[in-house]
């Protein structure tokens, strides 16, 4: 599972991005300090870092200092006036960053870029008689190539990514729409069913009751 650090003082946001992140299958660490993120890098290393530059104890610069060595992807979270700030971390070396406030849907995607290109996602997944090239956006079964549409394979992807993992339909919205979720859509469901017919994951993609659906593997 990938590892982020989120360093960020402001509770409220920190505590939103992590809500958000593990909702879309990240494993997340918060810290609100300078000095805590130094001390917690001594003994473990994250797959990336958001990093917000204001912070008691250590800033932001401080510590991409001290991350640059250990080869950690960072996206610093700026605040919206702070344009030198941006500059800076970007020719410190930050991979990205993006502007507080921000829609969350923005945040994953910039995730997933960098996280791509630190080859900490896989480019080709295997699974339940799937291959999957995520660079083409190509899907094999059997040798013979799936047409999805894009919704639909956006759908895929996420629980090929998150096998076992049930998603909330408003989880599965948010990912693939962006947006809020209004309960009397049907969009979901009938994206979901059309894609598993397509793939012939009519038994293993399976409803859960009330609540959304998951990828069944099976050994
Ligand atoms: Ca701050």
């Amino acid at each position: 599972m990938i590892n982020i650090l989120i360093v960020e003082d402001e509770k409220p946001i920190s505590n939103l991005i992590a809500l958000s992140l593990k909702k879309a299958g990240y494993h997340c660490t918060c810290v609100y300090d300078g000095m805590e993120a130094l001390d917690m890098l001594e003994g473990q290393y994250p797959d990336l870092i958001l990093l917000d530059i204001m912070l008691p104890g250590a800033d932001g610069f401080e510590i991409l200092e001290y991350v640059k060595p250990l080869n950690i992807p960072v996206i610093f979270l700026t605040a919206k006036d702070a344009l030198e700030d941006r500059v800076a971390g970007l020719r410190l070396g930050a991979e990205d960053y993006i502007v507080k406030p921000f829609e969350i849907i923005e945040l994953l995607a910039r995730i997933e870029v960098v996280l791509r290109r630190y080859c900490k996602l896989e480019n080709h997944i295997s699974v339940e008689g799937l291959e999957i090239d995520t660079d083409s956006r190509t899907v094999m079964r059997y040798e013979t190539k799936i047409h999805l549409t894009q919704k639909e394979y956006d759908i895929l992807l996420l629980f090929a990514r998150n096998p076992g993992k049930v998603f909330y339909r408003e989880v599965i919205y948010e990912r693939v729409w962006g947006g809020d979720y209004t309960a009397e859509s049907r969009t979901v469901d009938l994206h979901v069913q059309r894609m598993r017919k397509k793939v012939g994951w009519e038994e293993c993609l399976v409803s859960v009751p009330r609540i959304g659906y998951r990828l069944e593997v099976r050994k």
